[in-house]
């Protein structure tokens, strides 16, 4: 196997990346459909996506691997996930293993009639929402995800806060997630999230924490970066901030991550440029098989390591 430029960059900072024994988190990609197309978005999904969804035959598999591989939690992504008609069944199934459950929520999907009691069923199922809200200025989010998105979103908050979240109850976590404006790096801070915290205080939002995620240069992003011409400088700005101080919480390390089809990767990224981990799906996967492999990297990881470092789970260096 010919070495990425990546791991050229990994190895000249003394860094190795392979996988851990311990699988933090089973992120199952439940397929692409989603109520938005936002312009940052690195799956290419959309309301035209319906052909993407898994299969029952792949929800099977997966509710099996939860006691194969005993993650220490369930991430549920898309697409919007909850659109996927067995989303319910597969919260369900975790919970009753004792497992904590992520839900990645685009909140927009939360004022759609027919997911109207959504918001009280994760409560009652103890699931954390993260969810996707580019920027607290309605100009800048409007610019990312559409016109009137901005609002929508903050209806989607206040419902979620009716029912108990965002007000400092452990079994009703609300994360925030934002992404930069364009072709620049994330950047967050305790003073950042203060003001994140005052300026939604000011229309009734409160939230538990807030995780920055950088834009990476594939998919749609990709398409905008090559429209304006900016790719290359991008690329650049991204391997200029190589901090190897990010390797070490990197999410592909402790995270398995799960196509419609069942088809195993090192992360969601990788699943969309097609990368996958060879040799096995998640209908026979083991925490054995999974350890001490190493991880498939290309150009677009430098997004994962500039700066602050970046992840599902936010940074993965200590904010200042
Ligand atoms: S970024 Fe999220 S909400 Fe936007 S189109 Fe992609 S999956 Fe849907
Ligand atoms: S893109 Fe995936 S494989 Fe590459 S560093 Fe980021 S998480 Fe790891």
């Amino acid at each position: 196997m010919v070495a990425s430029t990546f791991h050229i960059r990994l190895a000249a900072a003394g860094q190795r990346l392979e996988r851990t024994q311990a699988l933090r988190a089973l992120q199952l990609n439940l397929g692409r459909l989603c109520n938005m197309r936002c312009s940052h978005c690195h799956v290419g999904a959309g309301p035209d996506q319906g052909a993407t969804q898994m299969p029952d035959a792949v929800v099977a598999q997966c509710i099996t691997a939860m006691d194969r591989l005993q993650p220490r939690c369930v991430d549920l992504t898309g697409g919007a996930p909850e659109m996927h008609r067995r989303f319910r069944e597969l919260v369900r199934a975790a919970r009753s293993r004792n497992i904590p459950v992520i839900d990645r929520c685009n909140l927009t999907i939360l004022l759609v009639p027919s997911y109207r009691d959504l918001p009280q069923w994760l409560a009652d199922h103890q699931v954390e929402v993260v969810a996707s809200l580019p920027h607290w200025s309605r100009e800048i989010s409007d610019r990312q995800r559409g016109d009137g998105s901005w609002e929508q979103s903050l209806e989607g908050l206040h419902r979620l806060r009716a029912v108990g979240y965002g007000t400092g109850d452990p079994q009703r976590q609300l994360t925030l997630m934002t992404n930069p404006d364009g072709d620049r790096l994330q950047l967050l801070c305790s003073k950042i999230t203060d003001q994140w915290r005052q300026e939604l205080a000011k229309h009734g939002v409160t939230f538990d924490r807030l995780i920055g995620l950088t834009n990476m240069p594939i998919a749609r992003f990709r398409d905008w970066l090559v429209e304006t011409g900016r790719l290359e400088r991008y690329q650049q700005v991204l391997e200029n901030a190589f901090n190897p101080c990010a390797v070490r919480g990197l999410m592909c390390r402790d995270t398995l991550s799960v196509a419609p089809n069942g088809q195993l990767y090192d992360c969601d990224f990788n699943q969309m440029l097609d990368m996958p981990l060879a040799g096995h799906t998640i209908a026979d996967v083991t925490p054995e098989s999974l350890a001490g492999r190493s991880i498939r990297t290309g150009s677009h990881c430098f997004g994962c390591t500039a700066g602050q470092g970046s992840s599902c789970a936010g940074a993965t260096v200590a904010a200042p």
